[in-house]
């Protein structure tokens, strides 16, 4: 692959193999590092992203066990089974795939899941420890974009950064991580005055918009890094993300495609997650 274009795949096998390692080591002296993945209704792409992860699950040798609940699932009846497993002491980790059904309240899930087993790094108790640097589980996302640049050799101390999005799951944490990282962080939002003047200073440019090839070159500093987060579609269907890579190639030092770039970090974290909360049980 040619040497601006950062390789997330590759990148995430690495770190699937160093998990799959270590769960070997701990499967030989007898422990098991268990996932519980919770799906409610019949969201056709939830069920796409669940098979996913018991995918890397398998590949890892994490066990994972799926609950599949029928869209009418109650709330109450959500949250006992969270409580179950939260109380369970053979599980390390639980996901409840996102959306859920209309009537069921997602925060009311999310805050129930004991922070030590929420591997998306959603709970509030976890949130707050990134924000004032205590150790926790991050969001998978924004955290597979950190080794994303670690990896790909991006000196981040000191440089500019701006983070294009402030949501919870990325924009927002992606903030926190690239400031524990010493960078200078803007985060702008749809509100932003001028974006292209604010974009244009970065030396590390992160778009989480939402928007099928957003970024142009005119939004990019020449020789920055630029790390597309966006799983967009296209005028024609095809999966695409927030930059316009072949608009913007000449001037980057380094970019991610889509698909294969922050994408399969997402999981490979995820499974990293589940392996940190077997490790922090003790
Ligand atoms: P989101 O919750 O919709 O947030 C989008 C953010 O972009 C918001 O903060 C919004 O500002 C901002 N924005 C929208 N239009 C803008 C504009 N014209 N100028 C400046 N900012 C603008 O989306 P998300 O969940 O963070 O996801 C962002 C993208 O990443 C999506 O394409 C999603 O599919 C993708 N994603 C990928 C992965 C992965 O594993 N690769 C994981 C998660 C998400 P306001 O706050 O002012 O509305």
């Amino acid at each position: 692959m040619d040497s601006k274009i950062i390789d997330g795949k590759k990148i995430s096998l690495d770190i699937k193999n160093e998990v799959k390692e270590e769960i070997e080591k701990i499967n030989k002296a007898g422990g098991h590092v268990r996932l519980a993945v919770i799906l409610v209704g019949n969201d056709s792409a939830s069920h796409v992203y669940v098979r996913n992860k018991k995918k890397a699950c398998e590949y890892t040798g994490i066990i994972s066990d799926s609950y599949e609940l029928p869209e009418e699932t109650t709330e109450d009846e959500l949250l006992s089974l969270v409580d179950r497993l939260n109380n369970d002491e053979s599980v390390n980790g639980i996901l409840v795939q996102l959306p859920l059904p209309s009537h069921i309240n997602e925060d009311h899930i999310l805050m129930a899941i004991d922070p030590k087993k929420d591997v998306d790094g959603f709970h509030p108790v976890n949130v707050g420890s990134l924000s004032i640097g205590r150790p926790g589980m991050v969001s998978c996302t924004p955290a597979g974009i950190i080794e994303l640049l670690k990896r790909s050799g991006v000196k981040m101390d000191g440089k500019k950064a701006c983070v294009i999005g402030r949501s919870n799951i990325v924009g927002k944490p992606m903030a926190m991580l690239l400031l524990r990282e010493n960078c200078t962080v803007t985060v702008a939002h749809s509100h932003t005055k001028d974006l292209k003047s604010v974009t244009k200073q970065a030396d590390i440019l992160i778009a989480a918009v939402g928007r099928p090839k957003f970024i142009t070159s005119d939004y990019v500093k020449e020789g920055a890094v630029v790390i597309d987060v966006g799983m967009d579609r296209d005028s024609n269907g095809k999966l695409c993300g927030d930059v316009d890579l072949a608009d913007v190639y000449d001037h980057v030092e380094k970019i991610t495609p889509v698909p294969g770039g922050v994408g399969p970090m997402t999981i490979a974290m995820l499974m990293r997650n589940c392996l940190q909360a077997y490790k922090d049980k003790g």
